[in-house]
């Protein structure tokens, strides 16, 4: 079967990441969070202290040490799943805290910071067979890809997913404050400037609300199989 290149958008926490790793891992294909990257940005911002006193990001100190910022991914041989490293340091559950979640969408929302990880997702996916989940992968990172997915589900039930998923990882969390968080992420990545997040034109619409893991990586493999069979 011929390689593809497979992208998957949609809003926070509606568990594209999930389906995306999943369909990764029963083809053979790479899979790359993109979410991840500008984490693991946001999570150096933070540690270096590129805050103004009002606890905004310092654009112009990020911007001159974006060279500093090295982000890899491993694979985990106990999940099965790719780890985000910072720098070759393990940050997988660090990027995950609402620390991060609260400020990564004014952080991805910076030009340079876009262009910067942009550029390296399109390396990454040079050779095709490789599947990435973002908020701008079928209309900004790879506008030709083959299959696009463009996922969503209410609010209510990406916070509960997300909530469940930080207590499942034993992080203390409060639901209000998770679905404060989601709702206030899908203002910023659908209103910012530079590649908001929308659907791109030739992109199937998933809205899994009401399904199972098992049904929705069903509905991707199906999708996938008519793709790449062609
Ligand atoms: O996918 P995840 O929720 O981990 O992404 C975290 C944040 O990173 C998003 O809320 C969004 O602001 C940003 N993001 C982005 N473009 C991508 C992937 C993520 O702007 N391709």
């Amino acid at each position: 079967m011929k390689k593809i290149t497979i992208a998957i958008d949609g809003h926070s926490s509606c568990g594209k990441s999930t389906m995306a790793k999943d369909l990764a891992r029963a083809i053979g294909y790479v899979y790359v969070d993109t979410g991840a990257m500008y984490r693991a940005v946001t999570l150096f911002a933070l540690r270096n202290n590129l805050y103004t006193p009002a606890c905004e990001i310092d654009a112009d100190a990020l911007r001159e040490r974006m060279g500093e910022v090295k982000i890899s991914f491993a694979l985990n041989d106990k999940t099965g799943r790719p780890d985000t490293y910072l720098n070759g340091v393990l940050v997988e559950n660090e990027i995950r805290t609402m620390q991060v979640s609260s400020r990564v969408s004014a952080v991805s929302a910076l030009p340079f910071v876009r262009e910067a990880l942009v550029a390296q997702q399109q390396q990454m996916g040079m050779e095709k067979g490789i599947v990435m989940d973002g908020r701008d992968i079928g209309t900004v990172v790879f506008p030709d890809a083959e299959l696009k997915i463009f996922v969503t589900a209410s609010a209510e039930v990406r916070a509960r997913r997300r909530y469940d998923e930080l207590k499942a990882k034993g992080v203390e969390a409060d639901y209000a404050d998770v679905l404060a968080n989601v709702e206030q992420r899908d203002y910023i990545d659908s209103h910012r400037e530079v590649s908001p997040l929308r659907k791109a034109d030739d992109a199937l619409v998933l809205d899994n609300s009401e399904m199972t893991i098992e049904e929705q990586n069903k509905w991707l493999m199906e999708k996938y199989l008519e793709k790449a069979g062609k």
